[in-house]
């Protein structure tokens, strides 16, 4: 099964709108949602049933039996997040406390101990050709690419007979976007004619070719600024980077999106261009 990542650098350029158009004009049998901060594919692809619900643990946290303390303040002194807390009892602040471990090390009577910590929630809807992957972080959680890689796993695990699968990614270029392109067999990356939105295109294509990975662009609402579509269109040809199409922008796909369709559920013009983009990178995908 080979995997299609769609990204885009920053929020807002379109990512999941293209993915969503792919998968339906793919007739995708696994997919999967990485943007585990604020997942909202599900909003567009809700054809199936209710998912299967799972607890993601990321990094345990420490807590302390206050019956055990003895106020020596070592955990407090040895704790390198600043996560331990004096106001009358010693106290863990669940936000800041990174699992490390130290306090339970130094403590000498066993009055800290790590507990397992629910970051998020595993979601899985499937039928009997079909697998749609996706979670939810918990607001605070720091594992974000733990839980992408998860949700990765949980795709690939349903063994679904797919010969692609699309993977709407995150936004910007951190953990979870790293954890997203392992593995994968191309990346397009969906930008948008802006200073920044040019910025982080340039920044997220740097990330996928430090994995060698195949890169491809295409740019969404390319008429909202000729110039710097133009820049884009320049950049690609002059690092050998494939340029796949330009979508314009669509009062029609923002309506098709507000009521939860996909851009090729209606007959628009933006539609019609995402459909010459899914075109070309099945050619590049064969
Ligand atoms: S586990 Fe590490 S980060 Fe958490 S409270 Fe203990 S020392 Fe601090
Ligand atoms: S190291 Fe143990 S005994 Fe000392 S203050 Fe911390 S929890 Fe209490």
């Amino acid at each position: 099964m080979k995997q299609l990542l769609i990204l885009s650098g920053k929020g807002g350029t379109g990512k999941t709108t293209v993915a969503g158009a792919f998968i339906k004009l793919l007739d995708a049998k696994a997919y999967a949602d990485c943007d585990v901060d604020a997942p909202n594919l599900h909003l567009i692809m809700n054809e199936m049933d209710e998912p299967a619900r799972k607890d993601y643990f990321g990094l345990p946290k420490a807590e302390i039996d206050q019956s055990s303390c003895i106020g020596c303040d070592l955990c407090r002194q040895n704790c390198r997040f600043d996560a331990i807390k004096f106001s009358g009892s010693y106290q863990i602040d669940y936000y800041a406390c990174e699992g490390c471990g130290v306090c339970q090390i130094v403590c000498p009577v066993n009055a800290t101990t790590l507990k397992p910590a629910v970051a998020g929630e595993l979601m899985l809807y499937s039928n009997s050709d079909r697998v749609f992957s996706t979670a939810q972080l918990k607001m605070g959680s720091g594992t974000s690419g733990m839980l992408v890689s998860e949700v990765k796993k949980q795709m690939i695990n349903a063994d679904i007979d797919a010969d692609v699968a699309i993977i709407d990614g995150s936004p910007g270029i951190g953990c979870p976007v790293i954890a997203s392109i392992s593995g994968v067999d191309m990346v397009l990356i969906v930008s948008e004619p802006s200073i920044s939105g040019i910025s982080d295109m340039k920044r997220v294509i740097k990330t996928a070719e430090s994995f060698q990975t195949k890169v491809a662009v295409c740019i969404n609402k390319y008429d909202t600024n000729h110039e710097n579509t133009k820049k884009i269109e320049e950049f690609c040809k002059e690092n050998k980077i494939t340029f796949t199409g330009k979508i314009p922008f669509d009062p029609d796909a923002v309506k098709a999106i507000n009521n939860g369709m996909t851009v090729i559920d209606t007959d628009c013009k933006a539609g019609a261009s995402v459909r010459d983009v899914f075109d070309n990178i099945m050619e590049l995908l064969k």
